[in-house]
């Protein structure tokens, strides 16, 4: 998946190789300063299979490696993991975050694909912290939902975002906190309201009781009942709550 491109790795250096494949865009710039601080690094080799396939992975990320090491699909395997893990700890930094804010505001990630949400940019985010639990995602700020990905990022594991990141980001960058959507999509017949009683409109929720489970349904029926969503949504809502209150004691 890495390799199409091997010639330009002699040419540049390899995070702007990596972070240029197809998909990759999603994936900011870590700065070699951070990656060589392994201060930085503190438990990421327990996600390489050994010692020493995190320091090949290594060499390959900051372009130290042996010239007569033979380039394999499985050390540029290694080498995306292991700068994916790097990347959802650096994107937490203001340098970080500030890298992603202007890849955010040039609609870099996408936009909400929801007809009423207008073309609101996206931000990407996983769902656990750990590789291996769910592909990324894309949570839209105006109507608050969580999206699986196009195609295109199918093989970017969440954790290479995890669950803190949209938040930390719109925590800090309050002004792009675009207004909640309460516009709601009216299913009409030749141009007439469908009538609530009908049996054609899902079935509202019954009334939640107290200490019932709260997972939190959206309007649009996306993940329902996945258990990756009810970890974003629960993670989210929190989030979301607290940014409302902010905002409120702003005004
Ligand atoms: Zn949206």
């Amino acid at each position: 998946m890495y390799s199409d491109d091997s010639e330009a790795l002699s040419d540049e250096q390899w995070i702007s190789w990596f972070t240029s494949q197809s998909g990759n865009h999603l994936f900011c710039e870590v700065e070699k300063s951070y990656i060589e601080d392994s201060f930085n690094l503190f438990g990421l080799k327990q996600y390489l299979s050994s010692t020493g396939d995190f320091n090949k992975a290594m060499s390959q990320i900051l372009d130290k490696i042996d010239p007569n090491e033979p380039e394999t699909e499985e050390l540029n395997r290694s080498a995306a993991l292991l700068y994916g893990l790097i990347h959802s700890r650096y994107i937490l930094t203001p340098r970080g975050l500030d890298c992603m804010y202007h890849k955010y505001m040039r609609k870099d990630f996408g936009e909400c694909t929801r007809m009423l949400c207008k073309g609101q940019a996206v931000i990407p985010m996983g769902c656990a912290d750990d590789p291996n639990h769910g592909m990324v995602k894309l949570f839209c700020p105006r109507c608050r939902n969580v999206y699986n990905c196009s195609n295109q990022f199918r093989h970017i594991d969440g954790a290479f975002f995890g669950p803190t990141f949209p938040n930390l980001f719109f925590m800090n960058f309050e002004d792009v906190v675009p207004d909640v959507s309460l516009e709601k999509f009216i299913p009409r017949v030749f141009g007439f309201r469908i009538h609530s009683s009908s049996k054609s409109l899902p079935k509202q929720p019954e009334k939640r009781t107290q200490g019932s489970d709260n997972n939190g349904d959206d309007d649009n029926g996306h993940n329902k009942n996945s258990s990756s969503k009810q970890i974003c949504e629960s993670t989210l809502k929190e989030e979301t709550d607290t940014l409302s209150t902010k905002r409120k004691r702003k005004e």
